[in-house]
């Protein structure tokens, strides 16, 4: 069913440019994409090893707890990166990982397994929470109209895998094995190769931003990371292997899952940013260790989301999850917004500008996915003329020139607002445009707003909704004034098992879309 559905959306997203097998290496030679690539700190053509075919690995979530905002930020971004390059004829393979096992505390070789944790906590067996959280984390994704991946590896479904890669780092020196378990060693590793190529920075100042943890006398070099870790008796999730019943390293699934799905080397690896310091750049040594190769030729990596300035977390109370965003259900929130105005507000920053989250931003993105919309279901009714005032090719060009330089989204979307503007002005008989521009305005429209952007006319399909909805939350707001309680919860209950959330403040209730 998964694949009907997937063959639909490629089928939809390669019409508007008329994609034949034919004409594909065409359309793709017209474009002339840039990206930012992350190992040169530079905006590199991009050119695949074997266009047509495009390999794209980004790093999935550790499935221990619900799919927070930054999480979805990043996949939107790489949803958004995925669409245009299968939109311009690229057959992209997008595999993304789901961390099923392997991912400690802190992110170190030290401590508990985040997923046997919370299963113990919870009384629950650990594929319990694996199943729970990687049901929500696609549920939220669906909520965002992201595409699913082509493939959706296990960290566990690999673990035969990941022994072989071991095996190799052994035999060829670079790893080493101590009381059952296997450490990558850094310091050979760099004698030969340059560790710190992704993030730019030499051994020496690596070591010394490196903290010594207590209890990590198992390893020769501070640096040095865990490929396979002996399991204590009391942990959950063991395997067997050569050296030990125990678990593999955080970093070794992602280089056995890229290797086995997309070969030696692929095109594009992304992630959060976060992840350049120490997984990305652990994962670049284990696959250059095996196969004396890079995995990936273009390295993505989005930037952080902030909140009215700060890191998002948990301990300044500023952290909130998708769904209380749209219910607006967090004291840092002023109402819900719909998920289609959280997506539009993600898209108007550059995936590499940090992102900063504040109910004004959001107001203004809900502002201006209002108007853009409005604009589009004004389309259809728009009237031609014999003459035209307006050229949309070059606006359209322009649509181009924006994602081509580096996915720019906040760019393509200011000449959206400039088709906005087109058709407004014919709608109110100020502008006159004729039926060949016409035709490219639509195309345009559906290309880049729906295909490309990925947003969806959440209006369309409920013109009267709102109003049926102000309707009944008036009457509730009216039962409550007059004291009758039991009527006033009845209708707040009622709307919220439909998937509607109330939400009363000083200046009146507001309601939104669960
Ligand atoms: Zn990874």
């Amino acid at each position: 069913m998964l694949c009907k559905i997937k063959t639909i959306h490629l089928i939809n997203l390669n019409q508007s440019l008329n994609i034949t097998p034919k004409n594909r290496k065409f359309a793709i030679m017209q474009q002339n994409l840039f990206v930012y690539n992350t190992l040169s700190r530079k905006k590199e053509k991009f050119e695949p090893l074997n266009a047509p075919h495009v390999g794209m690995y980004v790093c999935g979530p550790t499935v221990y707890s619900d799919v927070h905002l930054g999480n979805c930020r990043t996949y939107i971004s790489f949803d958004l990166i995925f669409r245009y390059l299968t939109h311009i004829g690229y057959k992209v393979r997008y595999v993304r990982n789901i961390t099923d096992a392997g991912h400690l505390e802190g992110d170190t070789d030290q401590g508990e397994d985040k997923i046997s944790k919370k299963a113990k906590l919870a009384q629950l067996e650990p594929m319990e929470i694996v199943q729970k959280y990687t049901v929500g984390f696609r549920d939220v994704l669906q909520i965002f109209n992201t595409l699913p991946p082509s493939i959706e590896p296990t960290a566990t479904g690999h673990i035969i895998e990941q022994i072989e890669l071991i095996k190799i780092m052994l035999e060829r020196g670079f790893a080493y094995e101590v009381d059952g378990s296997v450490y990558f060693d850094v310091e050979k590793y760099n004698s030969t190769h340059d560790y710190g190529v992704l993030n730019g920075r030499n051994l020496e100042e690596l070591l010394n931003n490196t903290r010594v943890l207590g209890g990590q006398d198992d390893k020769k070099g501070k640096l040095d990371f865990a490929l396979w870790i002996k399991a204590k008796p009391e942990h959950l999730m063991k395997w067997p292997s050569p050296w030990s019943v125990g678990f593999p390293g955080w970093h070794l699934e992602c280089s056995a899952m890229s290797h086995k799905y997309l070969g030696e080397q692929f095109d594009i690896h992304g992630g959060g940013i976060d992840l350049v310091p120490t997984h990305h750049t652990n994962e670049v040594a284990q696959n250059v260790a095996c196969y004396d190769k890079n995995p990936a030729r273009y390295w993505i990596h989005t930037n952080m989301l902030t909140v009215n300035g700060q890191k998002m977390s948990k301990s300044l109370g500023n952290s909130f999850l998708p769904h209380e965003l749209f219910t607006g259900q967090h004291s840092i929130l002023e109402r819900g917004y719909s998920p289609m105005t959280v997506r539009f507000f993600i898209l108007q920053a550059h995936y590499r500008s940090t992102l900063d989250f504040g109910n004004e931003a959001m107001e203004a993105s809900d502002k201006g996915f209002k108007r853009l919309m409005n604009a589009v279901t004004l389309l259809d009714s728009l009237k031609t003329s014999a003459m035209s005032d307006v050229d949309i090719a070059p606006l359209q060009q322009k649509c181009y020139d924006a994602m081509n330089d580096d996915f720019n989204s906040p760019v393509l979307i200011a000449e959206l607002f400039e088709a906005t503007r087109i058709i407004n002005s014919v709608h109110d008989g100020k502008l006159k445009i004729d039926a060949a521009n016409l035709e490219i305005l639509k195309s345009m429209i559906q290309t880049f707003v729906f295909d490309v952007l990925g947003l969806k006319n959440e209006q369309a399909a409920n013109d009267d909704l709102p109003k049926v909805i102000d309707l009944v939350v008036n009457l509730r707001n009216e039962a409550k004034q007059n004291r009758d309680y039991a009527t006033s919860d009845k209708i707040r209950n009622g709307l919220q098992q439909i998937g509607f959330q109330l939400k009363d403040s000083k200046e009146g209730t507001n309601w939104s879309k669960i």
